[in-house]
């Protein structure tokens, strides 16, 4: 085990800890509709070599935020996961990760787990929800209580949605059936240093994560509103996962405006080290740095 693969951010007096599951590099094309590779030419510059590799794939990062407050150790996404079936992602059943070894190299035991929160309820955001004990799922987090938005779960049933089924049922249902839930709202704030920002479009109850101080906004958790920095460039890619097209459109475009030029470091759920970025205005164009 390597601990220099933890990657590090300190906001203010929190301290954020990168623990990664998988490191993945997709075809454009099976992420946006309508985008080959060459739909990066005009970006090569910027996104090679952290976020594009040199045949134009993607790099996605899957990881989990363990975020240290003050008071409280909170996780935000819990990855992949191990022994998942038919999530829909061939190359995610059984799977047999050394996340949790990761976790404790970051300095963070299963028992120290506040909370955890999942910005939406897919496979790469829930896995670590549960492992399998005896045949049967369980909380990985003895002690934590899991933040679930009331919306996103009702969104899910009311959808029907059976191909997210396995999700629910290996992630989802056993927290609930084990008395670890605590239902949120888009408005759930922690305290003064962690809320939730509400970025539907993804999925209906989508939620992005505020870190700061005195509620100053210092740091801000994407989720899968952005999966990838392209997209800073490009808000109106259509990504095939977007429930709802539009929707997630006007949320990313209004997202990369408002952040633009502003000191909070912007924390990308599936972006590849460096992963903490700021936006920048370079030209009328929306750049990043870091
Ligand atoms: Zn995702």
């Amino acid at each position: 085990m390597n601990p220099d693969h933890i990657q590090r951010f300190a906001i203010g007096d929190i301290q954020v800890a990168k623990v990664i599951d998988t490191l993945e590099s997709f075809s454009p094309k099976a992420v946006y509709l309508g985008k080959d590779r060459d739909a990066f030419d005009p970006h090569l510059d910027w996104l090679q070599p952290h976020f594009v590799d040199a045949d134009k794939g993607m790099l996605l990062s899957i990881h989990t935020f363990v975020v240290k407050t003050r008071h409280h150790t909170v996780l935000i996404d819990t990855c992949v996961g191990n022994h998942k079936r038919d999530a829909g992602f061939p190359q995610w059943n059984d799977r047999n990760g050394n996340y949790l070894a990761q976790l404790e190299s970051a300095g963070c035991a299963l028992e120290d787990v506040d909370y955890v929160f999942c910005t939406h309820m897919h496979i790469d955001h829930t896995g670590w929800n549960t492992r399998l004990r005896d045949g049967r799922w369980v909380p990985t987090f003895p002690n934590a209580k899991y933040l679930f938005n009331r919306r996103e779960w009702e969104s899910w049933n009311e959808a029907g949605a059976a191909d997210n089924r396995p999700v629910l049922e290996q992630n989802i249902v056993p927290i609930i059936e084990a008395g670890q839930v605590e239902w949120v709202d888009n408005e759930w704030q922690m305290d003064d240093q962690l809320w939730l920002v509400p970025t539907p479009g993804h999925t209906p109850g989508h939620c992005s994560v505020a870190l700061g101080s005195g509620h100053a906004e210092k740091a801000f958790i994407t989720g899968d509103m952005v999966i990838h920095p392209v997209q800073i460039a490009e808000p109106h890619w259509h990504q095939r996962g977007d429930s709802d097209k539009q929707l997630a459109v006007a949320t990313r475009s209004r997202f990369v405006e408002d952040y633009c030029d502003r000191d909070v470091l912007i924390l990308g759920t599936h972006f590849n080290t460096p992963t903490g970025v700021y936006i920048v205005d370079q030209g009328g164009r929306r750049r990043i740095r870091f």
